[in-house]
């Protein structure tokens, strides 16, 4: 059947956290309809994240840090309804060096150091108390981080997702963006599933941002995917693993982390690739595996599952928030990189500010946040 509808206030094309975040936002303030090209809305990077939360991602990178913080109270206390479960779970964060080269760690803890006090040089005893495997190499030295948290990504997907729903608005799976038209009053987007006219389009379809402003005629922004892949293991026989922190090496060529009593290890590949549904490839998994076996000093002998994800980027691997400055209506929310789950919130609600014409929300402002940090402009000139 097809159908046309008229009704609604914003269309969202891509049910990922992205899309799913505004379209909660937005449907406080108007009839939405989200469009998902997949049977389910986490398929793509959403549904592959390592889920976990850094208040300084990316060396303490000043735009992801007041993201992320603008983020915080929402994922610590979500509205009563949200979630049956928490958001956030404890889980601190061990920044590992090799003993033949620290001036990573310490360049890190430099930068750190500049954003927060949440961050401690800490030595063998204490490393060892928490992570009893580490091996001699990694033992001398690391830093120490304790805001830091596990993410529940499906609850904060699903709860974006009622809201969505319990505000009147759409969600519809199976609807891929095949044909977009500019039309006097806005966007007519056609879907397998029926016909959409609304006056605001936002584009928050992750790595296809690009292929759908090329449907809709509007100028692409550049945005890259990187393909990142992650396996899961079993612990050694007979370790504890619940309260093992979460581990990066400092020059980041892996980290790995408890994940429902498997160790989850990624070799934090970054390959480009063309949006695509992405699959790991044999050399990375084991990258992942053998670093892993260097770190805890235990063979890997079975790999339990293996997957792959694509983080997308634009040029500054800042993201993208605003309308299209040539496009009057089409609303760019994009390039979340490998931060799209803990600055979800934030994007979600400056998108509802921008949409409504009023600036970045105050809070953000406070925060050291600026409008041309995240806007479309910067790629477009
Ligand atoms: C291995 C890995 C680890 C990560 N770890 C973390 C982490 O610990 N913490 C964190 O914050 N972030 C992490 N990330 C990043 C995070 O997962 C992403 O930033 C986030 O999921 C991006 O969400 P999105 O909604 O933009 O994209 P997606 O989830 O990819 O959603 C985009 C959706 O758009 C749909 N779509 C595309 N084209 C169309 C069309 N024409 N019509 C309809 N629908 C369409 C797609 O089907 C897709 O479902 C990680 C990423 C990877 C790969």
């Amino acid at each position: 059947m097809t159908l046309t509808e008229t009704e609604a206030n914003f269309i969202i094309i891509g049910g990922g956290i992205a899309g799913a975040g505004a379209g909660y936002e937005l449907s406080a303030l108007g009839k939405v309809i989200l469009l998902e090209r997949e049977a389910q809305p986490g398929y793509h990077t959403t549904g592959r994240s390592a889920a976990v939360y850094s208040a300084t991602y990316g060396q303490g990178d000043p735009v992801l840090r007041a993201l992320v913080l603008g983020s915080t109270d929402f994922l610590k206390n979500p509205p009563a309804g949200f979630s049956e479960h928490a958001l956030m779970s404890p889980r601190r964060h061990l920044t590992i060096c090799h003993r033949d080269d620290f001036a990573p760690l310490a360049r890190l803890h430099d930068d750190l150091a500049q954003v927060t006090d949440d961050v401690a040089w800490i030595g063998r005893e204490e490393i060892l108390g928490m992570l009893p495997v580490l091996t001699e190499p990694y033992q001398e030295k690391a830093l120490l981080e304790r805001d830091f948290f596990d993410m529940d990504v499906h609850a904060l997907h699903e709860g974006f997702l009622r809201g969505l729903r319990s505000r009147g608005g759409k969600v519809i799976t199976g609807s891929p963006a095949e044909a977009i038209e500019r039309t006097a009053a806005g966007w007519r987007v056609s879907t397998p599933t029926g016909t959409y006219e609304v006056p605001v389009l936002v584009n928050a379809a992750g790595a296809w941002v690009d292929e759908v402003a090329k449907l809709a005629d509007v100028a692409p922004i550049g945005i890259q995917p990187l393909r990142r892949t992650a396996i899961l293991v079993d612990p050694p026989a007979g370790q504890d693993i619940h309260n093992w922190p979460f581990v990066t090496e400092a020059k980041n060529t892996f980290y790995f982390k408890p994940d429902a009593g498997k160790i989850l290890v990624s070799p934090m590949d970054q390959t480009p690739s063309d949006p695509c549904d992405a699959r790991p490839e044999e050399m990375d998994v084991a990258y992942a595996a053998y670093h892993l076996e260097e770190a805890i000093g235990h063979p890997v002998p079975r790999i339990d599952h293996q997957w792959a994800g694509l983080r997308n980027h634009v040029a500054d691997h800042h993201p993208v928030a605003g309308f299209d400055p040539e496009a009057k209506g089409f609303f760019w929310l994009a390039g979340q990189g490998g931060f799209g789950i803990k600055t979800a919130v934030a994007m979600s609600r400056i998108t509802a500010s921008l949409i409504q014409g009023e600036g970045l929300p105050e809070d953000l402002v406070a925060l050291g946040l600026k409008e041309d940090d995240i806007s479309v402009k910067r790629l477009k000139k």
